[in-house]
Order: C-alpha cells, then sequence, then structure tokens
C-alpha cells in the first residue's frame, strides 16, 4: 500500500496551487460581486491541461488518472469552487461520455477543443419537475428524417452560456421509460436553442447556472450519443464519475476553510491572548482537520477503484461525495464561527465559503440519493428501486 502521490501528481497539484493563488485568489471578490465568469482564466486553465485531464492524449487530452484529477479539482476549489465546478462538469460530464460514447467523428469535431479549453461543456439534465428522478424528463426528441428536433426545458445547467457544447437527455420513446432516454450532442447555434434565464443563486455566483429552452431544436442525426434509450444510462455513468470530482470539490473548499481559519486562529486576540490559544477554537481546528483528511482518503480512494476498474467503484464515489459534501457543510459552519463576525461579512473569504460549499450536497445527486445508491449496493438491486434516483 502507497499513500504517496506520485511526482506527476504532485507536479499537477503544484501547478493548480500556483495558478490559483497568482491568477485567481486576487480577484475574486471583485468577480463575485459583479458575477463576471473568469472565461480568460477558465482557459488558461485549459490550456494548463485540466479540461482534459481524462481525455486519452490521442484526442488532445492530458491523458492522466483519476487520482490526479481529484488532485487537480481539489487545488482548484481550495481557491475557488465555482472555478472546479465548471472544470469538474467538461472533464467528468462532458468529455468522458464522450470518450466512451462517442463516434470518431464526434470525437474529432469536439474532444480536442474540450480538452484544451477552447471550448467547455455542459450536462443538461435536470428540468423544473424532475431532478433527482432523472427518468421524468420531458423534454422530447422526435427525428425528421436526418434531424432530430427537440421541444422542453432544462434547469440548473452549469456553464449555461458560456459553453460550446451541451450534453442534452431527451426522450425519444416517452413510453420506454428510463429506457426512453436518448443523448444529444447539441451546440448552442443549433437553431431553436435559447438560454431563457440564468439563476439568482446563494453561492458559486460566478458560475453562470442556465435555464436553456428547445423550441423545435435541430440536432442532426449523427450528433446522437450511443444509442437511442441509452441516455440514461450514459447520464447515471457519467454522475459516477462526476460524483469523484465533486467529492475532491468538497475537500478542496474545506481544505481552504481551515487554511484561513487556522491563519485568522494565530492573529485575532480576545482577553489578552490569540484565539488559537483558546481550546475551543483549538477543537474546532482539530475536529476540522481530522474530517477533511478521512473524505480525502475516501475520495482518493474512490479515484483509485475508479482507475483499478473495480465493481465498486460506483459506490465508492457515493459514499466519497456522501461524506465529503456533509463534511465540507460543516467545516464551513466552524470557519464563519472562528472568524465570529469578520465571517460574517461580505469582506470575508469564509462568508463565499459557506455560502458555495451548501450546494455540494445538492448536486449531482443529493446526499439522500447518495443514501440510496450506497443501500442498493449494499442490500442488492432491488432496494429502493421503485424510488427512482440519481
Ligand atoms: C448550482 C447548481 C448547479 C447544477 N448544475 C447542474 C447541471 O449542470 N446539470 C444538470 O442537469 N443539473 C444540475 N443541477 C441540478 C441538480 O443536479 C439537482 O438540483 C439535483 O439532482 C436535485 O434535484 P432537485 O433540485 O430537483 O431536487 P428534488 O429531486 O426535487 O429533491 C428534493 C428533495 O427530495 C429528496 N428526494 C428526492 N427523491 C428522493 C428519494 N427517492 N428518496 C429520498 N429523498 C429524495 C432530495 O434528496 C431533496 O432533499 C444543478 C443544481 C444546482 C443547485
Amino acid at each position: 500500500m502507497d499513500f504517496a502521490l506520485t511526482d506527476d501528481q504532485l507536479l499537477i497539484r503544484d501547478t493548480a496551487r500556483q495558478f490559483m493563488e497568482a491568477e485567481v485568489r486576487p480577484h475574486l471578490r471583485d468577480w463575485e460581486r459583479a458575477e463576471r465568469f473568469p472565461a480568460a482564466q477558465v482557459r488558461k486553465l485549459g490550456e494548463l491541461g485540466f479540461c482534459g485531464m481524462l481525455v486519452p492524449a490521442e484526442w488532445g487530452g492530458a491523458g492522466t488518472d483519476t487520482v490526479s484529477y481529484v488532485v487537480m479539482l481539489e487545488e482548484v476549489a481550495r481557491v475557488d469552487a465555482a472555478i472546479a465546478v465548471t472544470l469538474s462538469v467538461t472533464n467528468s460530464v462532458a468529455c468522458v461520455p464522450l470518450v466512451r460514447h462517442g463516434t470518431e467523428q464526434q470525437k474529432y469535431a469536439y474532444l480536442p477543443r474540450l480538452a484544451h479549453g477552447e471550448i467547455l461543456g455542459a450536462f443538461c439534465l435536470t428540468e423544473p419537475q424532475a431532478g433527482s428522478d432523472a427518468a421524468a424528463i420531458q423534454t422530447r426528441a422526435v427525428r425528421h428524417g436526418s434531424t432530430y428536433r427537440l421541444n422542453g426545458t432544462k434547469s440548473w445547467v452549469s456553464t449555461g452560456g458560456q459553453a460550446g457544447l451541451y450534453l442534452v437527455f431527451a426522450k425519444t420513446d416517452p413510453d420506454a421509460g428510463a429506457r426512453g432516454v436518448t443523448a444529444f450532442l447539441v451546440e448552442p447555434n443549433f437553431p431553436g436553442f435559447r438560454i431563457s434565464r440564468y439563476e439568482d443563486k446563494m453561492g458559486l455566483r460566478i458560475s453562470p447556472s442556465a435555464e436553456i429552452v428547445f423550441e423545435d431544436c435541430a440536432v442532426p442525426a449523427e450528433n446522437l450519443l450511443g444509442e437511442e434509450g441509452q441516455g440514461l444510462k450514459i447520464a447515471l455513468e457519467a454522475l459516477d464519475g462526476g460524483r469523484v470530482g465533486i467529492a475532491a470539490q468538497a475537500v478542496g473548499i474545506a481544505q481552504g476553510a481551515l487554511e484561513l481559519s487556522a491563519r485568522y486562529a494565530k492573529q485575532r486576540r480576545a482577553f489578552g491572548r490569540t484565539i488559537g490559544e483558546f481550546q475551543a477554537i483549538q477543537w474546532m481546528l482539530a475536529d476540522m482537520q481530522t474530517e477533511i483528511e478521512a473524505a480525502r482518503g475516501l475520495t482518493y480512494y474512490a479515484a483509485w477503484l475508479r482507475d483499478a476498474g473495480v465493481a465498486r467503484a460506483a459506490m465508492a464515489a457515493s459514499q466519497a461525495k456522501l461524506y465529503a459534501s456533509e463534511m465540507v457543510n460543516r467545516v464551513a459552519y466552524k470557519a464563519v464561527q472562528i472568524h465570529g463576525s469578520t465571517g460574517y461579512s461580505r469582506e470575508s473569504e469564509v462568508e463565499r465559503i459557506y455560502r458555495d460549499a451548501r450546494v455540494i450536497s445538492i448536486y449531482e445527486g443529493t446526499s439522500e440519493i447518495q443514501r440510496l445508491v450506497i443501500a442498493r449496493a449494499l442490500l442488492g438491486a432491488t432496494a429502493g428501486a421503485a424510488q427512482g434516483g440519481r
């Protein structure tokens, strides 16, 4: 057993850390206020290879293992969770399904550009009436000769409006339930594609979350990903991988909160001493550190299992996502507590972290859905089978 990162993984970690400290942290507060998506910085992260970490080199990607990928995401999230989610979506739920299910022509058309960060990917499963229950989506795709016409509304699309490729899930056979869903590769310039509005969110305010309306959106038949009826399988498989990335995002956010809190505890004085000298503060910091290490262990292990191609990798990803996403909320709470009133001010970084952390136990499968996945793996396929669930 070897817990050490390889030289390559250390290089990736250090490169991500240096970039985020130099090119992102100094500007974050201004971008937050302006709700500005940092397109130029994301593009540079793409040039460093961070948009296509899991894409083979022959398609322009970095071709790394999943552990390297989670190390990168952790470092990005340590400074900013919103950029981490942008990278996570492009890597895990846009590039990976394309690598696994794309035709040569589709890979040629999109993968190198995605991997270099020339275009970003987006994932369109959720609809206003269907989140956890993904089989209940209502967007329809009907074939007319060499084109599919898509009609429906997708909500909460991360990087919506900034992305150049949208992986859209629509029903081609509404009577077939989960087996009636098909995946499409949609470009924003296809006729009938329209961003209808942006969510006004609690956190991740520099990452746009769009509602997208498809009105007779014309998608060429060659842009169907996989086969008709395979869509939900492709989506759930992508989310299995995505969850490891979201767990890494949680670990990174929490690590950032811990470092800020430890620094503050050494500076802030009360009753004639630094607050870090009080046992109450020390215990909070010790618990934060311990929980972060536990989540990091689960996350790296899930990534390692995924690379090893082990069947229980999906359950491990859910366990990592469940624990890490609830951990980061506890850590962010303590970080604000340690900062006192300063932590409640929009001027402080932990205030943003507290808001950003809240969504981690909601997206890419809520905590309740992760527990469902874990219980099913534990008790057998029939447990909770009636309860939908991604
Ligand atoms: C910032 C942000 C970004 C997002 N980005 C994307 C994106 O890029 N692409 C995309 O497709 N979606 C995205 N989403 C949507 C996200 O994946 C969904 O919000 C999530 O799957 C939950 O769905 P819901 O919000 O409809 O909640 P619901 O499914 O309505 O759930 C409401 C509550 O009921 C619980 N619940 C539901 N079913 C069960 C069950 N069977 N057993 C127990 N409890 C249950 C849930 O856990 C939750 O607590 C994003 C969401 C947010 C907030």
